[in-house]
Parts: structure tokens; C-alpha cells; sequence
């Protein structure tokens, strides 16, 4: 029978509907996009960006730090650039009067270009590879978040062109707001309510839960009690940590989050997904990381009411997961 599952600590609901009983199988989609002639996020076609804000060069065992001049950086690991087409600019013109609040569209968006090899999933990653990749997500996040007037950082990865992602080649999104998101500041009105973290209880209580996937020493990965969609999956560090600035260990965020996408690239076959992360300046807050398969679509109920229908129980999707 159909349930109405809280969340953990929200008022905001979901429906966990399984009368269809679907199984992965179900999820199987025809071939997405096929390949582009010319990619530009590929080595050699480095022009086709804007310039480089940072470069990650691996010199030797070394890894060097650079910036476009005149000439595009060849040979690198990973790059960042601004967006193309930003959805905030650093310098937005005044917007015309109006009755209703308006801001200038002020903010940062960058593309952090994971690899330069165009097929390359993250779940195949090296343990160099990954960890590398979980720094610059530091470094950049903790760049942008001391910019003037930048209240918040969102970092995410749409993969897959049902995900949002209008680029095959792997790489991750970084977008630095001059407000606090609704949803963040939800969470810690109601974390300031309850006096205690509510995500270290949780990690206390889902541990032992059926809805436990695995962890290691630093992280926990779960199927939530709260699942917006099927195959949902929260990486929480275990340790009460609220960015990711303050976090030292970034090879075991790295392994963690790379089983994550292993453990559904094999359950789905190569599912388009995205992740999320989460995290506040607010020292109540703990840092965790939303992984959601792009499986289902947000229709008019959801649109309608912000309740979502979730047609495979996260208990069941564990025990897939569990598996792998
Ligand atoms: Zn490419
Ligand atoms: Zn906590």
C-alpha cells in the first residue's frame, strides 16, 4: 500500500507508491545522445571556452596549479572556466524598476571539466583521480565562497542528457549566489528549532537501518526513509562537519561517492543522474551530498503540490544497492 513518508526533520513529504513493484529493469532507457563532432570540453579544443580561471596540471608526482595567459594550458587534468552562458555574471547591469524585488543578476558560474578523456565515467576513476577531483571541488567552492557579496555555493553534476547535462564530456557545475537558497534556509530554521543536528541522528539511526548501503571510514552511504526518487542516495560524513572546507580526508569523500555512482551505474546500466552537494557557513549545519537518479519525471502532482512520488521503496533500492 502507498505510504506518506515524512521527512527526516522537514515538512515536506513524499509517496512512496510500489504497487508496481518495478524492478531496475524497468528503468532501462533507449540510448541517449549520440556523439558531437566537435566537443568542447575536449583536449585541444581549449579555445572553444573562455579562458581558464584554474588549471590542474600533473607535473611528475606533482600537481601544479595554472591560469590561461595568452596561450591556452595544454596537457592539463582538470580545468575551470566560467560558463559560457552563466546564469549569474560577476558584473550584471542594474535591472529596470519594478514593484517586486529584484536583484542584479551578480554571482559566479564555473564548469570544472573532470577529465580530458571524453568517455570517462567517474566511477572508473583512479583513487588519484577522484581524490584530486574532490580538492578542486574544495578549492573552488572555498574560492568563490570569499567572494564579495556571495552568500552561497552550490556545487552539482547533471550527468546524462535527461539529467541536464547538454554535454556528454564529465564535469561538474559550480554556481556562487548573492542569497542563501529556500531550501537551505529551511533546513536551518528548523535545525535551530530542534537544538541538534538532525543529520548525525540520522546517521545513529539509518546505520543499523535496512536502508544502509555501505561506508567507509569516514563516510556513510544510505537509501533515505525520505526519497524524492527511486535510488536516491544520501553520503553523509560521519564525522559533524558543515563544509567541505573543513574537511582533510577528500580520498574517502572521493571513494565514497564513486561507489555511490558504481554501485547504480551497475544496478541501472549508466543511469542519467545528479548530485548534489549540501552545505552551509553555519557550523550547525553537516555537509552531505544528494545523489538522485534521473529516472521519473517531476509532473503536475509534483509541480502542484511538492510531493513526490517514488515508485521504489528506498528500503528495496538498499538491497539492490547492497548487492552490487
Ligand atoms: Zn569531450
Ligand atoms: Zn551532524
Amino acid at each position: 500500500m502507498p505510504e506518506l513518508r515524512k521527512h527526516y526533520f522537514l515538512d515536506e513529504y513524499c509517496i512512496v507508491a510500489t504497487e508496481r513493484q518495478q524492478r531496475p529493469s524497468d528503468f532501462k532507457r533507449e540510448c541517449e545522445e549520440g556523439r558531437i563532432a566537435k566537443c568542447q570540453f575536449c583536449p585541444g579544443n581549449e579555445e572553444m571556452t573562455p579562458p581558464a580561471t584554474a588549471v590542474y596540471k600533473r607535473v611528475g608526482r606533482k600537481i601544479r596549479i595554472l591560469k590561461d595567459g595568452q596561450e591556452r594550458v595544454k596537457g592539463w587534468t582538470i580545468r575551470c572556466f566560467s560558463n559560457l552562458y552563466p546564469a549569474l555574471v560577476p558584473s550584471p547591469s542594474s535591472p529596470e524598476r519594478t514593484p517586486w524585488t529584484k536583484l542584479p543578476g551578480y554571482g559566479f558560474h564555473e564548469i570544472i571539466v573532470e577529465t580530458p578523456e571524453h568517455e570517462k565515467r567517474l566511477s572508473d576513476f583512479s583513487d588519484e583521480q577522484i581524490e584530486l577531483l574532490m580538492s578542486v571541488y574544495k578549492d573552488r567552492i572555498s574560492h568563490y565562497r570569499e567572494q564579495k557579496d556571495v552568500r552561497y555555493v552550490s556545487l552539482f553534476k547533471n550527468h546524462g542528457a535527461k539529467a541536464g547535462a547538454s554535454l556528454a564530456h564529465p564535469h561538474t557545475q559550480l554556481i556562487a549566489t548573492p542569497i542563501v537558497p529556500p531550501l537551505l534556509k529551511r533546513e536551518l530554521q528548523k535545525i535551530e528549532e530542534i537544538g541538534s543536528c538532525p543529520y548525525c541522528d540520522i546517521i545513529a539511526k539509518e546505520c543499523n537501518s535496512k536502508r544502509f548501503v555501505c561506508e567507509n571510514d569516514g563516510w556513510v552511504l544510505l537509501a533515505p526513509f525520505y526519497s524524492q526518487t527511486p535510488f536516491e542516495l544520501w553520503a553523509l560524513p560521519k564525522r559533524h562537519v558543515h563544509y567541505i572546507s573543513a574537511l582533510d580526508e577528500l580520498g574517502l569523500l572521493g571513494t565514497i561517492l564513486r561507489d555511490a555512482l558504481h554501485r547504480l551505474d551497475k544496478t541501472l546500466e549508466n543511469p542519467p543522474y545528479n548530485y548534489m552537494f549540501f552545505q552551509s557557513d553555519n557550523e550547525q549545519y553537516h555537509l552531505n551530498i544528494r545523489i538522485q537518479p534521473k529516472l521519473t519525471i517531476r509532473a503536475g502532482f509534483e509541480k502542484s503540490t511538492d510531493v513526490y512520488i517514488n515508485t521504489v521503496a528506498p528500503e528495496r533500492a538498499a538491497k539492490y544497492l547492497k548487492n552490487v
